[in-house]
């Protein structure tokens, strides 16, 4: 029980490296991701390209990859009212959050998440919350995602543990941190089959990977591909 982890797998750059660093630690791995009507749904189809590269690149990895979850939660973006879901434009809304912002989503996914943990019988729950590069969300705070292992935890009268590798990482930490587990070919996989795009475009690619280039979220990825590049190449 103790070696096994659900990796809250989306298709994204972090989610990715998550994967891998749970393959790199765990004997048996899961995946579990959420369809809530996200407008970059496209992300969920570059999911199983990068499941069957990662076990066919890293047969070591692969050895460890067991099921994959695709969880309904149509509900949850039937009830929000967000740029992630609706033609709203992508800017800062009058509460300082970002017009991204999905009340209640890592929330639902962490309770979901639990909830085939415990009838799979995993320990670990891993996901890709972040800190340091976070567009201000506060479902993505460690304090949250403590708090919320604890509800968990007595909600569920089981002992997990959410893991976050990435919590304190900035984009650019994330690829070097995807280097030391799978070195260049494990970074042109991310680089190439991952989609982190805001707006589901696929179309473009850029030396940092596919996508429009111009949302918060391609931003972020151009930017912390550069740091890296220059990093590695000082
Ligand atoms: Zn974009």
């Amino acid at each position: 029980m103790s070696d096994k982890a659900i990796v809250l797998f989306s298709g994204g750059q972090d989610s990715a490296t998550c994967l891998a660093w749970a393959l790199d630690r765990y004997a048996a791995v899961e995946t579990v991701a959420f369809d809530y009507g996200q407008r970059h749904r496209i992300e969920l189809s570059c999911r199983e390209v990068v499941r069957a590269e990662l076990s066919r690149r890293f047969p070591r990895w692969g050895e460890r990859l067991g099921e994959d979850h695709l969880v309904d939660l149509g509900v949850l973006g039937r009830i929000s009212d967000t740029a992630l879901t609706r033609e709203v434009e992508i800017t800062l809304g009058e509460n300082g959050l970002p017009t991204t912002f999905v009340p209640g989503r890592n929330l639902a996914f962490l309770t979901f998440a639990a909830a085939i943990a415990y009838r799979r019988g995993a320990k670990h729950l891993v996901a890709g919350m972040c800190e340091t590069d976070f567009s201000g969300y506060p479902d993505c705070r460690d304090d949250t995602m403590k708090a919320m292992q604890v509800a968990l935890n007595l909600g569920m009268e089981r002992r997990f543990v959410i893991e976050t590798p990435l919590m304190w990482l900035d984009k650019a930490a994330t690829w070097t941190l995807a280097e030391r587990l799978g070195g260049a070919q494990l970074v042109e996989l991310i680089r190439v089959e991952t989609h982190s795009c805001y707006l589901g475009e696929r179309g473009t690619r850029h030396d940092w990977g596919h996508g429009c280039g111009a949302c918060p979220a391609c931003e972020l990825r151009a930017k912390g591909w550069r740091r890296y590049r220059e990093a590695s190449t000082a």
